[in-house]
């Protein structure tokens, strides 16, 4: 058995421009029965200084109409879901709110932070004037603000996706320094009946951990958090299902007995 990818990138998002039958076919090579197709939309994108002309819109329109007609081509023994991610930052979430309710089209929704400040922390003027540390914890914050303000979501994803970027050689990062703000993000995320997802992203991204990490996994696991997706943030198709064999043992390490799956935004709980 190989979990169906619940994080995976096409064409329609601006930074991939991988086909979504290659996405398809290669999931099927794989042994997938079962994928949903995450693309971008990071609502209010803001001007960043290295890539000024970065845009993460997304044509829904086109996107609902493209995906429900390829779900009708393919054979019923593959089952195509509908979903996207979220970009969330504080000034949107009352719009996000508003785009989800009038966009019921989505199988499942992964929220995720990408943006902080105004600033993409990919780009290491992000950490400009502050420790590592200090520029990790900020990413947290908004993060927590966001699970405690809003909730048109399933999953939050990439959850320590911070730690990509902004690496000291000199001083490791400890995940000990963050387990308080992980403890309230994950109490938020688990009284909403909300979710997380174990991206498998940091393990091809020369991170060799996923996201998140297993520190939080477990803490997430011992809160009472029983919402998980897996999903491998694939922009091209050689990396669909990456690391899904050691996102297992994770799982099954950290008490993990089910994998959730979404239909019509609905959690299914799948035995691992
Ligand atoms: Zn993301
Ligand atoms: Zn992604």
């Amino acid at each position: 058995m190989i979990f169906p990818d619940y994080h995976l990138h096409t064409s329609f998002s601006a930074d991939s421009t991988e086909d979504i039958y290659k996405i398809i076919d290669t999931a099927k090579s794989k042994g997938m029965t079962s994928i949903c197709i995450t693309d971008h939309y990071d609502m209010d994108f803001p001007v960043i200084k290295e890539a000024p002309d970065m845009k993460f819109d997304l044509d829904i329109p086109n996107y609902i109409s493209r995906l429900n007609t390829i779900k009708n081509e393919i054979t019923s023994d593959f089952d195509l879901r509908i979903g996207i991610e979220l970009g969330t930052m504080p000034s949107t979430l009352k719009k996000l709110t508003k785009f989800v309710e009038a966009n019921p089209y989505f199988d499942f929704i992964i929220a995720s932070t990408h943006i902080v400040d105004n600033m993409d922390p990919y780009y290491p003027s992000y950490f400009e004037g502050r420790s590592y540390k200090d520029g990790h914890r900020r990413y947290f914050e908004d993060e927590l603000y966001a699970v405690t303000n809003y909730s048109a979501y399933d999953v939050y994803g990439h959850l320590d996706y911070i730690l990509r970027y902004g690496r000291d050689p000199e001083n490791p990062f400890d995940p000990m320094n963050f387990m308080d703000i992980f403890e309230e993000i994950f109490k938020q995320i688990i009284s909403r009946g909300k979710g997380i997802e174990l991206n498998t992203g940091g393990l091809y991204k020369d991170l060799n951990q996923t996201h998140p990490r297993k520190e939080y996994l477990k803490l997430y696991k011992k809160l009472g958090g029983e919402i998980i997706t897996i999903g491998s943030d694939a922009h091209t198709a050689d990396k669909i299902g990456y690391g899904f064999d050691k996102a297992k043992d994770l799982l099954i390490e950290c008490g993990f007995k089910y994998y959730c799956t979404f239909k019509d935004r609905k959690a299914t709980y799948n035995p691992i």
